[in-house]
């Protein structure tokens, strides 16, 4: 389940450098996240980091795209090839 972005954005633009995985862009109206990137920050932070960053509360998960956390690791994989997974590592499933 990737996150997005609802009509609360404001486009501040905050979430956008906060995103580990590049995944959000500006849109005409709002910031946008894009669903192929997000990984939930599942692998480097327990939790999803634009909703951590937005004053509105916009950033919220998308029930329409449901994954499961090893789903989600392999994209985290993907976008951080240099970087190693092995072992425990944080994400909001563990929480
Ligand atoms: Fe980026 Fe994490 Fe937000 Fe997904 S949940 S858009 S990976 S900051």
């Amino acid at each position: 389940m990737s996150y997005k972005i609802n009509e609360e954005c404001t486009s501040c633009g905050a979430c956008e450098p906060e995103c580990p995985n590049a995944a959000i862009s500006q849109g005409d109206t709002t910031y946008l996240i894009n669903s192929a990137l997000c990984s939930e920050c599942v692998g480097l932070h327990d939790t999803p980091q634009c909703a951590v960053t937005c004053p509105t509360e916009a950033c919220v998960a998308d029930p329409s795209k449901k994954e499961t956390e090893a789903e989600l690791l392999e994209k985290t994989k993907k976008a951080h090839p240099d970087k190693n997974f092995s072992g425990s590592f944080p994400s909001h499933f563990r929480k």
